[in-house]
């Protein structure tokens, strides 16, 4: 097919915002391709690449002055100013190509092979060159040469396409519907998206489409190519987790570190993240965990790499640690500052695809290769249960113990790539935080009763100059806070009976909670939902009011 051809698409594209006119100019094309219909496909996601494959061509903006130049024949200033007069680095090379052109000989008609074969082998260049240096001249070369063989507006697209910058406005779902439109009548996007999900690569799914629907089901995920991770939708409490996934359900914490699907290929252990890039390189200790610690020679693990403090052990949230994801050098140096543990929490291949089966069925095969040590691989902390109480009591622990909060799964779900479905939830804190201090407290039973455990909170009511109470905290504090707390507390008791002490309301704590409550209960006549540590308020001396948490109460409803 001639190059000039899906240009004359790109062009067509880029001049309309209609999504449904997007959608019929792609088909159209779609269907013209023929033979080269997986490349052209591939052209229009703005790579030649399949998502999954992680190649690109390697080339910066300022690399491609230079290459432009070089095809033209004239100087890089002088492309820079075509650039700056333009603001686009494709236009800029279509005005360069144009000035050219008028000189010059026809050179014969550029093809979508020949094209794509270019830029095949420029990726590869790249790819091989990755821990030395590429030779950068080498593939400039090779690439001035493609844009020197360019009509203007076929530079123009080959310009941004070697830039990763095409631009046409043109998404996953218009790709999808296209096919949809250009096979089977505008009929089975959901199928296509679904090949798609699994494969991240249109010109597979693009030439299934063309044999017929049987070939799009048939297109199952591959184990060694990563396929879209499930993703979460979120709630704002623990009963609308419960009504989007059912109950009984799985709970897990939810850790502040970095998706990662596990491959394992005969042994091999390929690592990707979340947006598919290969990480592998960058991840020896979570290799090498897996190496050693998951008894299975052909799987796929979903996980979660959570940094850890090498000195103490505590979590490193995911801001740091995604450091290593760029890395390319200095890993061993990293890995040691920032070490991972590797925390997995669903299994979606075991010498087979399984991800159609239950979740509750998968995490028991999971438990059954993992082979837990710590700071190596450990399953996400996990329990089973209908009970909101134990639910909320794991999110405050989770939260105190430094996480994110919690996952909740449906038990019965099978697992679905790249979806937002409601098969697993995620429950963050939502609600403002309250600054409240510390009124009173209960001395704790058994093993803890030297301490303070359960801590009562209390608003300032401005109108009456007292402190209302407003819940109870019973969890969310580790053993040392409740010991350090302890202290703080007891030269500060103003009355005792039986258990419970009164204190001076000079502890300030934030405090996250569910949501507020009307209550005859307490004083300040509301209630906090699961009240929960967030830290000391040492920088603070007096409470929020009871007229803030009415009014937050108000806005709620
Ligand atoms: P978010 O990024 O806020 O949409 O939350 C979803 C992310 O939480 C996932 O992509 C995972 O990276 C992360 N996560 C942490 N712990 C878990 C867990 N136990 N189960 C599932 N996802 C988890």
């Amino acid at each position: 097919m001639k190059y000039s051809r899906v240009t004359e698409a790109f062009e067509e594209l880029e001049e309309t915002q209609k999504n449904l006119e997007k959608t019929s100019i792609l088909a159209k094309l779609f269907q013209e391709s023929e033979d080269e219909l997986e490349e052209v496909v591939l052209l229009t996601t703005g790579t030649p690449f399949p998502a999954w494959k992680n190649m690109d061509l390697g080339v910066s903006s300022k690399t491609l002055v230079k290459i432009i130049s070089k095809a033209t024949g004239r100087t890089e200033d002088e492309v820079e100013q075509a650039w700056k007069e333009k603001g686009d680095l494709g236009l800029a090379a279509e005005k360069m190509v144009e000035k050219k052109t008028q000189q010059r000989l026809f050179t014969g008609e550029l093809t979508v092979e020949k094209v794509v074969d270019r830029l095949e082998k420029v990726a590869e260049m790249e790819a091989s060159g990755i821990s030395q240096s590429v030779d950068q001249d080498k593939k400039q070369k090779e690439l001035a040469e493609l844009i020197s063989s360019a009509e203007p507006r076929e530079a123009r697209y080959t310009a941004r396409i070697i830039i990763n910058n095409l631009r046409l406005g043109v998404g996953e779902g218009t790709i999808r519907d296209a096919l949809a439109e250009a096979f089977f009548d505008g009929e089975h996007a959901e199928d296509i998206q679904k090949a798609y999900d699994f494969t991240n690569d249109f010109g597979e799914v693009a030439e299934a489409c063309k044999e017929g629907l049987e070939s799009v089901e048939e297109l199952e995920l591959v184990l060694g190519r990563p396929i879209k991770s499930m993703l979460a939708k979120k709630v704002e409490t623990i009963e609308e987790g419960f009504e989007e996934v059912g109950k009984p359900a799985a709970i897990d914490y939810k850790y502040d570190g970095m998706r990662a699907q596990i491959h394992v290929v005969d042994g091999d252990v390929t690592v990707f993240t979340r947006r598919l890039e290969n990480v592998t390189e960058q991840f020896p200790d979570a290799v090498k965990a897996v190496e050693e610690n998951i008894n299975a020679d052909n799987c796929i693990i979903d996980t979660e790499l959570v940094g850890y403090d090498p000195e103490d052990g505590g979590m490193i949230p995911f801001q740091k640690l995604s450091k290593r994801i760029k890395r390319k050098y200095e890993i061993q140096k990293l890995k040691k500052e920032i070490p991972v543990e590797v925390r997995p929490f669903d299994l979606i291949y075991l010498d087979e695809p399984i991800l159609e089966r239950p979740y509750s069925k998968r995490w028991k095969k999971l438990e059954e290769i993992v082979e837990e040590e710590k700071e190596s691989v450990r399953l996400a902390d996990h329990r089973e249960t209908s009970n909101e109480e134990e639910v909320s009591e794991m999110q405050q622990q989770s939260l105190s113990d430094g996480h994110e909060g919690i996952m909740m799964k449906s038990l019965e779900s099978e697992y679905r790539p790249g979806n937002r479905v409601g098969y697993m939830v995620k429950l963050k804190p939502v609600m403002e935080t309250l600054d409240l201090a510390i009124v009173g407290a209960k001395w704790s039973e058994g093993r803890r009763s030297d301490w303070l455990g359960r801590l009562f909170l209390g608003c300032y009511d401005e109108e009456k100059d007292e402190y209302k109470e407003v819940g109870k905290m019973a969890t969310g504090l580790t053993d040392e806070q409740f010991q350090e707390i302890t202290g703080k507390l007891k030269p500060l008791i103003t009355e005792e009976d039986g258990r419970k002490v009164e204190v001076r309301p000079e502890i300030i704590v934030e405090a996250e909670y569910e949501e507020i409550q009307k209550s005859p209960n307490y004083s300040s006549g509301y209630a906090l939902r699961f009240p929960r540590m967030k830290r000391f308020r040492e920088d603070k001396e007096q409470a929020d009011t009871l007229q803030r948490i009415k009014k937050l109460y108000q806005d709620q409803s």
